[in-house]
């Protein structure tokens, strides 16, 4: 190494200056500032070698060492601010807008069809004084079928066509079992609605893997078929927002009795007889009745102190008869032309 003779010094200085203004980006000009005035760097190491300089010399070359570190460390700062000011104005250039371009737009979105009616009804039962229950859609074979009285043998147990996942465990054919679970939470009275996904091993025009159901319950002293018929003409007048008829037909559910099957008037002819309603001026669109006992039984609520009734609907049902889709298979394939509709 060299002792920081004034020649040496000047040498050092001119090189550093040349590379520094040659220097065009940023990181380049750190490993410069690196180079000459790191704590291993050329200048610096020059400052070390001041003791092998006759006494008289010292000071003298020190103050140059000093003096050339400080040129050094102005002129790469300068560049530095030069550098930046560059690149900035480098990514203003690259990330521009085109003012004049045409906006890309954003369509809004709608409220699913089915989801649509979904709220609705909760809406018109809350109303009522409804609470809404949920539950679990993967079940067990007591709360889909045993507690709804339909043992292992029975032949409704025919027509669920269920997805089973093993012997025990299995998806829900119905939102029933969500009533089984809110009357063993507690005690009466009850009144709730249990709207959810069900599956059933079914595919057609009429029928899809997957649906949605409102199941109702109510429980309490004194219940009658009456509050039952009061309530589900209450509903479909609302919902409809059309002075429509009921008629109850006497029908077999397991875990209701009586159970009965409810048309509403066709809100397509008004009860003039259409195509829809096959000429009959009738549309079915519930099932309902007074629980059973032996489904209290299940749920160990006093049957003799006890009544309530109990009633399903299928929502794309209604939904097909609110917004005249005459087939199932639309609500699911997601097809934009159809769900624009919504919007
Ligand atoms: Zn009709």
């Amino acid at each position: 190494m060299e002792t920081p003779t004034p020649e040496v010094l000047e040498k050092l200085e001119h090189e550093a200056l040349s590379s520094i203004n040659a220097v065009t980006d940023l990181t380049a000009l750190e490993s410069l500032r690196v180079r000459y005035l790191g704590k291993k760097g050329l200048l610096t190491q020059q400052l070390k070698q001041l003791g092998k300089l006759p006494p008289d010399q010292r000071r003298e070359a020190g103050q140059k060492v000093n003096q050339s570190k400080t040129t050094l460390q102005e002129l790469i700062t300068q560049r530095r601010d030069e550098l930046e000011k560059i690149a900035l104005s480098v990514a203003l250039l690259r990330d521009s807008i085109d003012v004049t371009l045409p906006g890309r737009g954003s369509a809004s979105g709608g409220i699913h069809p089915v989801t649509r009616t979904l709220e609705r009804i909760e809406q018109i039962f809350s109303r009522l004084g409804f609470d809404i229950a949920e539950g679990p859609e993967i079940e067990d074979d007591f709360h889909n079928f045993e507690a709804l009285n339909i043992p292992e043998d029975h032949p409704a147990r025919a027509m669920h066509d269920t997805f089973y996942i093993n012997s025990q465990a299995l998806l829900r054919t119905h939102t029933s079992p969500v009533q089984i679970r809110h009357m063993q939470a507690g005690e009466p009275p009850y009144r709730v609605i249990a709207p959810g996904r069900v599956y059933r091993c079914d595919s057609d025009v009429t029928h899809t893997p997957m649906f949605h159901q409102v199941e109702g319950l109510a429980v309490d002293e004194d219940v009658t078929f009456a509050d039952l018929k009061g309530v589900l003409r209450y509903f479909v007048r609302e919902f409809f927002e059309e002075d429509l008829e009921l008629r109850f037909r006497p029908s077999y559910f397991p875990f209701t009795e009586p159970s009965a099957e409810v048309d509403m008037t066709c809100v397509f002819c008004h009860g003039k007889g259409c195509r829809i309603c096959q000429k009959t001026g009738w549309l079915e669109v519930l099932g309902c009745g007074m629980v059973h006992p032996e489904v209290f039984r299940h749920c160990d609520v006093n049957a003799d102190r006890y009544t309530g009734y109990a009633f399903g609907m299928g929502v794309e049902r209604f939904t097909m008869l609110r917004y005249g889709v005459d087939d199932l298979r639309l609500f699911f394939e997601n097809d934009l032309c159809m769900l624009r509709q919504f919007r």
